[in-house]
């Protein structure tokens, strides 16, 4: 008899079984309908032997010491600051806009004071700030909106930012300065061996099976267990009794090319003319040296695996009516970004894990990260050496 039925192998499953078995003994099954464990983390090494991400660019980044700590039990890092341009009006500029962007499309010199005078009288100040419109009209005007944001939005959630929540175009921050990273958090990493290893370390403990390859309808009445943890979409879950949520999806066009480089950044934004909206080249974000090159091209599209909850108003009032259902679901618990219909990133699916495992074993997140039951596999803090998973892989400097 299994503890716990864990539904779905990416963070927030893998989670929840490594603290389950490692913190608390309990016998775990996890199953994936998918062929591989780290949901849409999953990362692997293509026909050319370049690392990719299979469903688009994942890049850690987080200002949780907790989490981060957590995860370094499992993996090494490569320092990574993430850089992102836009192709606009025939130039590749940096988005966030900072000021570089600015003087780059207008052609002018402006300093750091200057651009804020410019932001000043562009801007579009609304008393309320309510959408994704609001949010990016109110900081620097209609013209820059439209260059860089309302098209690549309607694309991107096939809706209007006019008809999204705020805390969509929130998540890209505008600069007067010149810093072009995108993220500008504490702790920004990528696993030095990949995503895909990091879920090995995880999942290796001698109290968790896992089943791939299998939907957990086709095994929960088969296999024995006292209790589940649902990562898969709430609506399924519960045959979409209060109608379908929208979960946007995205088809992916993974090419090789036949050169070392293909753009000048990791990841190219193209908000107009394009039905795609952006181009990531793996290479800059795994550190790999290779003499090809690996790109991959994102289509948003309506239906296909859901990758995206779509944050307004509608869709959280249907959400509230399944969460008060699976509030009321007697030994099931709903954890990650489809199963509580979030627009969440990677670090906040592992803080969301850790919260819900402490509930479960009566702790603190702090704690609940840390505990160990004493009889782990020793998973944690094995120095990562395996050098099948290294081979073609260049270590910077900060990491030999
Ligand atoms: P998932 O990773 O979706 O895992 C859920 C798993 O459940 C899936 O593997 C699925 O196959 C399985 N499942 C569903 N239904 C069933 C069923 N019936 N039976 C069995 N298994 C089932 N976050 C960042 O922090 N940085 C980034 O740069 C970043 N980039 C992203 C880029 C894209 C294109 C996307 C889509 C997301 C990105 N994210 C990023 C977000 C990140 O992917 C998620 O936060 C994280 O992967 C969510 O983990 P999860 O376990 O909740 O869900
Ligand atoms: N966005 C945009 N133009 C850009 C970058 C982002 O309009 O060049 C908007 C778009 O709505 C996008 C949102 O900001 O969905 C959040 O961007 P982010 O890069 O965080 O998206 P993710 O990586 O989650 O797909």
């Amino acid at each position: 008899m299994f503890d716990y039925l864990i539904v779905g192998a990416g963070f927030a499953g893998s989670v929840l079984a490594e603290r389950l078995a490692g913190g608390s003994a309990k016998k775990v099954l996890i199953c994936d309908k998918r062929s591989h464990i780290g949901g849409n983390a999953y990362d692997h090494y293509n026909e050319a032997g370049i690392l990719v991400h299979k469903y688009g660019p994942h890049i850690f980044h987080t200002n949780s010491r907790e989490v981060f700590d957590y995860l370094s039990r499992f993996t090494q890092w490569r320092p990574y600051q993430h850089r992102v341009r836009a192709s606009v009006d025939g130039q590749i500029v940096p988005i966030p806009i900072n000021l570089d962007t600015i003087n780059s499309l207008y052609g002018l010199n402006l300093t750091s004071f200057e651009v804020e005078d410019f932001f000043k009288k562009v801007a579009k100040p609304c008393e309320e700030i309510r959408t994704s419109e609001d949010v990016v009209v109110s900081k620097v005007g209609r013209e820059l909106y439209e260059k860089f944001f309302r098209n690549y939005t309607r694309k991107q959630w096939g809706l209007d930012p006019s008809e999204l929540d705020a805390s969509v175009t929130s998540r890209v921050p505008t600069r007067t300065n010149r810093d072009d990273r995108y993220f500008t958090d504490t702790y920004q990493s990528m696993p030095l061996h990949g995503y895909t290893r990091m879920f090995e370390r995880m999942l290796d403990h001698p109290n968790i099976k896992v089943l791939l390859n299998c939907d957990y309808r086709e095994v929960e009445k088969e296999i024995p267990f006292k209790e589940m943890i649902y990562t898969g979409p709430v609506d399924s879950y519960f045959d979409y009794c209060y109608g379908k949520l929208p979960y946007r999806s995205l088809e992916f066009k993974h090419e090789t090319h036949d050169q070392a480089v293909f753009q000048s950044a990791p990841v190219v934004n193209y908000p107009n003319e394009q039905s795609y909206t952006r181009v990531t080249e793996f290479k800059y974000l795994t550190g790999q040296e290779h003499n090809r090159t690996s790109i991959v091209y994102e289509f948003p599209k309506a239906e296909g695996d859901p990758y995206y909850p779509v944050p307004r108003k509608e869709n959280a009032a249907i959400y509230a009516k399944y969460k008060a259902l699976a509030n009321q679901t007697r030994g099931v618990t709903f954890v990650g970004r489809l199963a509580t219909y979030k627009y969440y990133n990677m670090d906040q699916i592992v803080a969301q894990a850790l919260t819900t495992y402490g509930k479960i074993a009566g702790m603190k997140r702090i704690e609940a990260a840390l505990h160990s039951n004493g009889n782990s596999n020793g998973n944690g803090h094995k120095p990562d050496s395996d050098p099948v998973a290294i081979s073609g892989l260049a270590m910077t400097a900060a990491t030999r």
